[in-house]
């Protein structure tokens, strides 16, 4: 039981390291830290069942001895970190993500891909279940995320296909909890952020977009049902609760008491108009479904990010 987990010091790659932990797993992971931080994997320092290497996974990647598992996490994912990186998120998505495969073809191990709702696109469906192919613009400022992702599902269906590898595909909704990056430019560390510092919250384009939020320990649970389970299709994990940015942004405004007002900005390119997952398929095979609403996955939230903002 040895999984190596790319992009282990992210977001969601440190919270599912803890996750794999605490199920019995041994973890080795990597990390260029592009976005990741080495904080995120600092109280794991002394577990003698983890062990971290520097690694770019773009390049060819060397694992020593076994592994039994590779779940591939690497990558930025904020559309202002894959802004500022167009390249490195196309060759993590891409030749990465070969890398990753390579690995558990090599190590005969068993392979999972974090792939993304931003494989719809911009939908024109809603909510989005696992059989829609997506409206993506491929050149577009989005593009480099959307096509990278997309290419690392066909790669992995290739691999599942040609070589019978056993592979696993989690599309992944809006996520939110703590470890996520005060200065990642995504919605809610922006209003949360603009809150503690007495800035007006910016809401891009009339805020009547919506999103679907899903709490970390939640979405955690779900992956680990699906690399536990023999569905090797994409499957969505994320929380069904559809919301537009402007509530969320007020329902964010509600766990402060003075908290600034709103301002407009311009919607950035691209942005999709609507995203809701569609969870039939992850009730039905994974029996899963969120478990925090979202005043209370804001209050753990929040309370991670004042301790942030405190120390900062
Ligand atoms: N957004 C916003 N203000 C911000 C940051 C984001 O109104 O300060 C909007 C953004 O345009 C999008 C939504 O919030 O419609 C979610 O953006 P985020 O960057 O969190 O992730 P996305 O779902 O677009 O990948």
């Amino acid at each position: 039981m040895r999984a190596v987990v790319t992009g282990g010091a992210g977001f969601l790659g440190s919270n599912l390291c803890d996750k794999l932990l605490a199920e019995g797993w041994h973890v080795l992971a990597l990390d260029n830290f592009i976005t990741g931080a080495k904080g995120n994997l600092s109280h794991l320092a002394k577990s003698k069942k983890f062990k971290f290497q520097k690694a770019d996974v773009s390049k060819p990647l060397k694992v020593a001895g076994k592994v039994g598992y590779v779940l591939h996490f690497a990558s930025p994912a904020s559309p202002p970190d894959y802004l500022k990186h167009p390249i490195a998120t196309m060759m993590v998505g891409s030749v990465g993500t070969q890398n990753a495969l390579e690995l558990a073809l090599a190590k005969k191990a068993k392979f999972f891909l974090a792939s993304t709702s931003e494989c719809y696109g911009d939908p024109e469906v809603s909510p989005q279940h696992e059989e829609y192919w997506g409206h993506v613009n491929p050149i577009g400022p989005r593009g480099v995320y959307d096509e990278a992702k997309r290419f690392s599902e066909a790669m992995t269906m290739a691999y599942h296909r040609y070589y019978k590898l056993d592979t696993h595909i989690v599309r992944i909704f809006n996520t939110y909890g703590p470890r996520m990056r005060l200065h990642d430019g995504r919605a809610l560390p922006n209003f949360v952020y603009q809150a503690l510092s007495g800035k007006p919250l910016t809401i891009y384009g009339d805020g009547l977009q919506t999103r679907s939020f899903c709490y970390v320990d939640d979405l955690i649970d779900g992956i680990y049902r699906l690399m536990m389970s023999d569905e090797h299709l994409p499957t969505n994990v994320g929380n069904p609760q559809e919301i537009t940015i402007l509530e969320f942004a007020e329902r964010i405004r509600k766990h402060f008491d003075h908290a600034p007002p709103i301002v407009f900005k311009p919607l950035p390119q691209d942005d999709p108009k609507r995203r809701c997952p569609d969870i039939t398929k992850a009730r039905r095979i994974l029996k899963w479904e969120p478990k925090v609403g979202l005043d209370e996955g804001l209050k753990l939230t929040l309370a991670y990010f004042k301790e942030v903002f405190r120390k900062r």
